[in-house]
């Protein structure tokens, strides 16, 4: 929606963004994923502590192809890459993939990226991957408030180390990808070529980025999917940058779990590609941190939600609005959030209509415990208030809308100084 600081015109357009710029969870993986599912698993790396073999019942035929892989070896004269580049026609009309990797990336925890080489010329010509004197090290982590710990019912999880706890706002951590892969389809691709490229990727990086990377959940083992595909569908985050699609692994990131109503959002730098995970809320000493996997702006039900969680991640989500007697009134509550969306919708540009359906969206989303969604309902409170005159009611709600911004897309953003100039202005 606009944030624009001149009066508002007479009749406010009305429009509903979710934060398609922030990277999430992947729900619907691209296309890439569709050719890639595959019966073959291919035990490439048997030192693999996480590695453990399938049950006889489940276990597909193995048809290991390392041998077939063309792992390039380190070398030198392609900086910013340590291994020469190798490249793969993957399609009949010509589409090219390569792999590029540097094993320095992250203090020697490495980076692999699977793409178009003009993809990657576009990376570098616009800075997007820094010279390897301002790469990202990871001796420089400062104060952790954070842990890995294991969870009885979700594998491991993050949460906040005792006596430690997280402001709204605060940065919780900064992680650092180690696989960039496709995730755009190549029409007639041979999926087989596609799993070799993308294993080429991962077995170039040095064993701690390795083994990071392969340590990561893996939410379809029992259905006999292709470790990589599995890695990618259950932990990638999605992410456009030079013309590209690209499924990201973030190794610590990747270890938030899910909730429905999450305590953390995730948020992309597009020049280093690092990912900061963002308290929402204050999150308390012990407490786990959660992102959605879902679209945190989404209104789904609880069922819709269940669907979507067991189809892609094969889990039943047992977050405070998913099980015990909180469901019904949250489903109840997010019918009526849809309802008074579409009211509002409905409004024509009347202020006072915009006003006061604003007013009720927020309510209810704040006693759903919903953040994200709220920012644009404070900034048409804002804008609709002033539009009536009501200036001291307008200014509190573009301190409201400013405060939400600064928390969710950061003080820096054009949506918080927007809101900021508005506050001042009244
Ligand atoms: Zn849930």
């Amino acid at each position: 929606m606009s944030s624009a600081l001149c009066p508002p015109a007479p009749e406010i357009t009305v429009t509903f963004t979710t934060l398609s710029t922030m990277t999430r969870k992947t729900l619907a993986l691209a296309l890439s994923l569709s050719l890639l599912t595959s019966s073959e698993s291919c035990p490439l790396d048997s030192t693999n502590p996480l590695q453990s073999p399938k049950p006889a019942s489940t276990s597909p035929p193995q048809t290991c192809q390392k041998s077939q892989l063309r792992l390039s070896t380190p070398t030198t004269g392609f900086t910013p890459w340590t291994h020469r580049p190798t490249c793969t026609t993957v399609s009949p009309k010509g589409d090219e993939l390569c792999v590029f990797t540097d094993a320095t990336y992250f203090s020697g925890r490495g980076l692999s990226i699977v793409a178009r080489p003009e993809v990657v010329d576009k990376f570098l010509q616009e800075g997007i991957f820094p010279g390897r004197q301002n790469r990202p090290n990871a001796k420089e982590k400062g104060d952790v408030k954070y842990q890995i710990l294991p969870h009885p019912k979700m594998g491991t999880g993050l949460f906040v180390k005792p006596g430690k706890s997280y402001q709204a706002g605060e940065v919780i951590l900064t992680d650092y990808p180690t696989l960039i892969l496709p995730a755009e389809g190549f029409e007639g691709a041979d999926a087989d070529v596609l799993h070799e490229i993308m294993w080429q990727g991962l077995l170039q990086l040095p064993k701690e980025g390795r083994n990071a990377t392969r340590n990561l959940a893996k939410s379809k083992e029992a259905n006999g999917v292709d470790e990589i595909v599995d890695l990618v569908d259950t932990n990638a985050f999605t992410h456009e940058e030079g013309g590209g699609i690209f499924n990201v692994l973030y190794p610590l990131a990747s270890r938030m779990n899910h909730a429905c109503v999450p305590n953390a959002i995730t948020r992309t730098n597009g020049t280093t590609l690092a990912l900061e995970v963002i308290a929402l809320a204050p999150i308390p000493s012990g407490a786990q941190i959660f992102n959605s996997y879902l679209d945190p702006s989404s209104f789904s039900s609880s069922a819709e939600r269940a669907h979507a969680l067991r189809a892609t991640w094969s889990f039943s989500c047992g977050c405070d609005i998913c099980s015990g007697k909180g469901v019904s009134a949250s489903d109840a509550r997010r019918r009526e959030i849809k309802k008074t969306r579409a009211q509002l919708e409905n409004s024509k540009g009347n202020p006072e209509e915009i006003l006061r359906w604003s007013k009720a969206l927020l309510t209810l989303m704040g006693e759903e415990g919903m953040v994200i969604p709220r920012g644009e309902y404070f900034e048409l409170a804002a804008m609709a208030s002033r539009y009536l005159g009501l200036n001291g009611e307008a200014k509190g709600w573009a301190k409201k809308a400013k405060k939400h911004w600064d928390v969710v897309l950061g003080e820096a953003s054009e949506q918080s100084k927007a809101m900021g100039e508005l506050e001042r202005a009244l």
